[in-house]
């Protein structure tokens, strides 16, 4: 599937269009910026840039450009169409997903370690070799665990590695920086008394390794006991908010001095509505977004979710919700590492529709839009040493969003999206989208 078509020529100067920048700085009015393949060369205001002789000209008066979203914590792979198994883990339906995130204006996806084999290795190796679109996978490999206390669910069942020394430990750490992983994940739970939690020895001695072979380690975390401990273990990130308690002040205050990665995944926010959330209605802008990519029975089934709900389930939901949104805003007040990441890939929690839907809980949850559009671009980017990508600014790729109407006034406004670029070249969502609701039908 060819995604980068319609690619302009080699300079291209884009006039009059809102920038945001990605990096927290004040969006800039009547901006002027400078393509020259594929990459920004420079930024500034339209009428003080000058384009080489012979550049192509794209007026973007009244839109809004941002960079593409980057998701920290995903698990590409393993749902198609109504089925949701690890038979449907093929290259195929990989690409799929990363494509999907494309569509939805996410440009790179950290898959957190649910991987089986060998097939995510060569898609990241073709896409590196430029033989390969959509939104750019980076792999955490197999992730380790404790016996039965790796990822939760039927369909992932034998993938993680499961140790029970430190020895096992390092030797899986060894093993996946063999590999090249980008980095490596573990899953600290006991997954609701069904099985001991990987203990700290082994978490530090698995943190050990995998930082002397240069990698991160990021942590799967559920009770605050295992989240005090993992940071003061120097766990680069945690890519779940603590679901037991709220992070106090203390805990949110070791996130910042250990420069710990935070991804808020607030899924669980599905659960919190006792009636058809705004997304899945008919001429939302996300909704849209789904009924042009997603069969008609996957959305059916999304929707179905909300007929019929007990009022005592949804209010036990938004209690457990609540914990998690005054946890964010905390640390976000806090300044703490906020980065994008919402389990994305789970059961009809599509690529795309996923990221799209945390950004809006996010801001849910307290965060200004600016505070979100960093955590989905600049900060990510930076966690995942995309050194690239994340930021509008000389010398970055030229990865951005054309967007209808400003996110800043309306966090919800990054789906309004007219175009994406990608190295500078255009992405043809027709033939995307052409491709999506195929692989969803079939
Ligand atoms: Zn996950």
């Amino acid at each position: 599937m060819q995604t980068q078509a319609n690619r302009s020529g080699p300079v291209v100067l884009y006039e009059g269009a809102r920038l945001i920048a990605g990096d927290g700085s004040a969006p800039v009015a009547d901006s002027a910026f400078l393509v020259e393949n594929g990459t920004i060369t420079k930024v500034g205001k339209k009428g003080e840039l000058t384009a080489p002789r012979g550049a192509g000209h794209i007026n973007l008066t009244g839109k809004t450009v941002m960079p593409t979203l980057i998701n920290a914590h995903g698990h590409p792979g393993f749902q198609r169409g109504l089925t949701y198994s690890a038979d449907n883990f093929t290259r195929e339906n990989i690409i799929d997903d990363l494509n999907r995130a494309l569509y939805f204006g996410v440009a790179a996806v950290q898959s957190q370690g649910i991987e089986k084999g060998e097939v995510m290795y060569q898609i990241r190796a073709d896409q590196e070799a430029g033989k390969l679109g959509g939104a750019r996978l980076h792999i955490a490999g197999r992730g380790i665990g404790a016996p039965n206390a790796g990822p939760g669910g039927a369909a992932y069942a034998g993938i993680a590695y499961e140790v029970t020394t430190e020895d096992q430990g390092r030797k899986a750490v060894q093993e996946l920086a063999g590999k090249k992983v980008n980095l490596v994940k573990i899953w600290v739970d006991d997954r609701n008394g069904r099985a001991p939690r990987l203990p700290p020895d082994l978490f530090r001695a698995i943190i050990d390794e995998g930082h002397r072979h240069g990698l991160q380690v990021n942590a799967h975390v559920f009770y605050y006991t295992d989240a005090v401990e993992l940071v003061n273990a120097r766990i680069d990130a945690i890519v779940h908010l603590v679901r037991d308690k709220e992070m106090d002040d203390a805990l949110v205050a070791s996130v910042v001095q250990h420069n710990v990665y935070v991804m808020p995944n607030l899924s669980p926010e599905r659960g919190t509505h006792a009636e058809l959330p705004h997304w899945l209605q008919d001429g939302d802008p996300l909704m849209k977004l789904l009924q042009e990519s997603v069969s008609p029975p996957v959305i059916a089934r999304m929707k179905k979710r909300y007929e019929n709900r007990d009022a005592a389930g949804v209010e036990r939901a938004r209690t457990q919700y609540g914990i998690l949104q005054r946890s964010l805003a905390r640390l976000a007040k806090a300044n703490a590492k906020i980065t994008l990441g919402c389990d994305t890939g789970l059961e009809d929690y599509l690529f795309g529709m996923s990221e799209q839907h945390e950004l809006e809980s996010m801001v849910g949850a307290g965060m200004t839009p600016m505070q979100v559009i960093v955590a989905a671009t600049s900060r990510p980017a930076e966690y995942m040493k995309l050194d690239k990508m994340g930021v509008l600014a000389a010398g970055k790729e030229a990865d951005f969003l054309v967007l209808d109407a400003n996110p800043l006034d309306d966090i919800t406004n990054t789906r309004r999206i007219s175009k994406i670029y990608v190295k500078g070249a255009e992405i043809n969502r027709a033939s995307l989208r052409l491709s999506l609701t195929k692989a969803f039908t079939n």
